[in-house]
């Protein structure tokens, strides 16, 4: 199918085009006709599938349809999503998409000064694409209404519920019309999500695309196994390889992350870490120097790379394994998209081989193992955790620690970094 076929206008096809997307995905062939018709969506998909698109070209299309009202640059769609990083790639969305109509659109996230976002308002938008927080934070001081909205996304919403933006949402549900057309969008349907869903939407039209583990069939995967205090040697032999312009690192921590990146950049490897510690100018900062190739590496954490949305993105290394089997599948989502090509290294040590039965069970697949490199797995004992002891050792009081009736000294632990 091609993308005449959906019935889409003349200057939102050339943009399409200009984009060099040929043949619409899945999604997109099931949705944008369904939206073009007015009907509410339940949409079960992730972000790879296409999904912006899908619900960014109908709205073009539909809004740039009443001409008189572009004028009047009334606020007529807004769209919900959780992060800052989303909310920015779904904004260039709409811009690219909408680049050939007379439509204006904006982005409204926290953590950064709003005065550039406010001036952008006043000067007059139709599409609002926003975080929950700073959009009711703007509502609150009248730089926005929600009077004219014809138009509701909610994007992500299972990752909306899992940030605690739930009263916001539900805030923000009380300000809409109540005569509207809504659009929602969540990779997994657990009972809270169709509860939410259910109070915002009327009679929708469902549409459910390539779940979760199955996405995961087009990109090569590969497994090497390698002491913990190898990785770092090991990733460097890989990273020899010039034919990786680009990859996205995942590590555990924000120190890890922090770490790996220096360790590499000190190597003559230019790399740059994202979490959630650095300032929201330097996450961006980060990403479009990755975008644009100038950083060769981004090391990020799970939380951080959220959503990172790269064109091309060919390579996904997997620093440590992830303890839960479905992360495993978002991290590796971050390449192979829209049916480009995608490669997913992991690093394995002794202990983490638990980690990675689970992945192999949740995909259904084994994961080939690369055996011919360096530094092969040498320590192949897993250390156990210290044993409970069930029996109360009797206290032996002696002088030297005998402490009377004083409590023990509570340990101040550091604090957990994602
Ligand atoms: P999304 O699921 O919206 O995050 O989109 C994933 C990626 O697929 C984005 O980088 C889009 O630019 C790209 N994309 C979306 N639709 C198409 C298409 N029809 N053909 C090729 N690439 C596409």
């Amino acid at each position: 199918m091609q993308f005449q076929s959906l019935n889409i206008i003349d200057p939102i096809l050339k943009a399409i085009e200009e984009e060099e997307y040929t043949t619409p995905t899945p999604i997109q062939e099931e949705s944008i006709p369904l939206i073009l018709k007015g009907n509410d969506l339940l949409g079960c998909a992730q972000t790879g599938t296409g999904k912006t698109a899908a619900f960014a070209i109908p709205i073009l299309q539909l809004l740039s349809a009443n001409k008189a009202y572009v004028k009047k640059r009334k606020i007529r769609s807004l769209i919900v999503t959780p992060t800052r990083e989303l909310a920015i790639q779904i904004g260039d969305s709409f811009k690219a998409y909408g680049r050939h109509t007379d439509l204006r659109c904006t982005v409204i996230f926290g953590g950064v000064n709003q005065n550039k976002q406010t001036s952008s308002l006043q000067g007059g938008v139709d599409i609002v694409v926003a975080t929950p927080g700073r959009l009711l934070d703007l509502i609150n001081q009248r730089f926005i209404s929600l009077r004219d909205v014809e138009i509701f996304v909610l994007d992500e919403a299972d990752r909306m519920l899992d940030m605690g933006f739930i009263h916001d949402v539900k805030k923000m549900l009380e300000l809409l019309p109540k005569r509207r057309q809504s659009l929602f969008f969540s990779a997994t349907m657990p009972p809270a999500i169709v509860k939410l869903s259910s109070t915002i939407l009327y009679k929708p039209s469902e549409v459910t695309v390539t779940p979760v583990s199955s996405t995961v069939d087009i990109i090569k995967q590969q497994i090497y196994f390698v002491d913990k205090e190898n990785k770092k040697n090991l990733l460097i032999e890989i990273l020899k390889d010039e034919s990786i312009k680009t990859a996205l690192i995942f590590a555990r921590t924000k120190y890890g992350a922090d770490k790996l990146a220096k360790m590499l950049s000190k190597k003559k490897i230019k790399a740059e870490a994202i979490h959630g510690d650095k300032s929201q100018n330097a996450r961006q900062r980060a990403l479009t120097n990755f975008k644009e190739q100038t950083t060769r590496i981004l090391v990020a954490t799970d939380i951080a790379a959220r959503g990172i949305d790269v064109d091309d993105l060919e390579y996904v290394i997997n620093y440590e394994i992830p303890n839960i089997a479905e992360t495993y599948v978002h991290r590796i989502g971050r390449t192979g998209r829209a049916g480009a090509k995608g490669t997913a290294i992991s690093f394995c040590d002794a202990s983490e081989k638990a980690y990675l039965k689970d992945i192999e069970k949740l995909i259904s697949k084994r994961i080939d193992v690369v055996n011919d490199h360096e530094f092969p797995l040498m320590n192949h004992v897993v250390e156990e955790p210290p044993k409970p002891q069930f029996k109360k050792k009797k206290p032996s009081y002696s002088r030297s620690n005998y402490s009377g009736n004083k409590k023990p000294r509570r340990q101040f632990g550091k604090p957990k970094s994602s």
